[in-house]
């Protein structure tokens, strides 16, 4: 067994373990983690600075989950998106493979909280996905999602790579992983010997928080990108852990100094059990427009919401154009509305 796979069978998934500091009710914890699965590496609560911080309000159960039944348990509609289990085609040219339903840490928010964390490891059968990419040549970029692909072991994770590599019109493989934050040494240096086999592979990892960027995590990312991977990230807007300017500018410019591009930053989705996240849309904008023209442009990530329904992400842009006639008036982040002028030669189709 190798050391990641020992930690993580020493990760905590019984409120009773949760060190004294952290167990101020653990009645109630009990009661939620009976319906949403509970799971913590010692490695993440060992970043807890105190009850009710960013990275505790990110793990630990919170009984606001069992009360909120405004929304839906599965509002993308990914069930039915989903032509063989365990894949979601939605777009034409993408589909979301989800190879794995564990985590290393069940974060309280996430948006496939219904069956993520819920045992039965099989939820796909591996030929029937491939067979359907492969009769579907339009799909040249494949997503490895669930669950966390990585908690998959190194065999089982190159099986899946090779079957993809086999299909000659898969262009890109994806990777969707919090572990360089949950579980940062499951980066093992095989691990990566076996990704650069397969390039290319894009990780999209997930930070929510500058102090989820320590050394361990800062050297997965860089024996990632090493390997030929570029990273990107993907952060979840939420109340209470980054809802505010200043700490998502700090966050994003130190994604960079660990080589991680910030990708999305994502309208958390209307998914039951995580309503004590949610922030308006004004706040994703406010803290868009602290971004843009403040800091560098690599540090600006999309703001994405994704529409109900299986309908699609969209990004959301602050102050957005207004076109009068031949003239667009944008406004830049100082506020001052700017003219610009619509030419083009001919038809004007450009
Ligand atoms: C988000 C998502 C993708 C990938 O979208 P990109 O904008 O290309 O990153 C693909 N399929 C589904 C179902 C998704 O939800
Ligand atoms: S790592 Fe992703 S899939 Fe796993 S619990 Fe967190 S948000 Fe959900």
């Amino acid at each position: 067994m190798e050391q990641w796979q020992k930690q993580l069978r020493n990760s905590i998934s019984d409120v009773d373990q949760l060190p004294a500091r952290f167990g101020s009710n653990a009645e109630e914890m009990r009661r939620v983690a009976a319906v949403y699965p509970f799971r913590v590496t010692e490695y993440y609560l060992e970043l807890i600075k105190e009850i009710g911080d960013p990275l505790w309000l990110q793990c630990i159960p919170d009984p606001r989950e069992l009360d909120d039944d405004r929304q839906l348990p599965d509002p993308l509609h990914e069930s039915r998106l989903s032509p063989v289990p365990g894949l979601i085609h939605r777009y034409p040219d993408r589909v979301v493979w989800l190879v794995s339903q564990s985590c290393a840490l069940y974060c309280r928010f996430c948006m496939r909280k219904r069956h993520v964390g819920c045992g039965g490891e099989q939820i796909f059968n591996e030929n029937n996905a491939v067979a359907y990419i492969t009769e579907h040549p339009a799909i040249r970029d494949v997503v490895l999602s669930g669950g966390d692909p990585l908690l998959l072991d190194d065999d089982r994770l190159e099986h899946i790579l090779t079957g993809l590599r086999r299909i000659p019109h898969v262009e890109i493989i994806r990777i969707g992983t919090r572990l360089p934050v949950t579980l940062p040494q499951r980066v093992t240096r095989k691990l990566c010997r076996m990704l650069k086999n397969f390039q290319p592979v894009y990780i999209n990892t997930h930070f929510n928080h500058p102090s989820e960027i320590t050394d361990a995590s800062a050297q997965a990312c860089r024996m990632l990108a090493e390997c030929g991977s570029p990273l990107g990230n993907q952060t979840v807007l939420l109340k209470g852990v980054n809802d505010d300017p200043e700490t998502m500018k700090r966050l994003m410019q130190q994604l960079l100094r660990i080589r991680v591009r910030p990708y999305y930053l994502h309208q958390i989705d209307l998914v039951r059990g995580t309503g004590h996240f949610r922030t308006s849309i004004a706040k994703g904008l406010e803290i868009m427009e602290k971004l843009r023209g403040h800091t560098s442009g690599l540090a600006v990530p999309y703001f994405m919401i994704d529409l109900p329904g299986g309908k699609g992400k969209v990004p959301l842009v602050p102050g957005q154009v207004d076109v009068r006639g031949n003239t667009l008036l944008l406004k830049n982040y100082l506020e001052e509305t700017v003219e610009y002028p619509d030419i083009c030669d001919g038809d004007g189709t450009g």
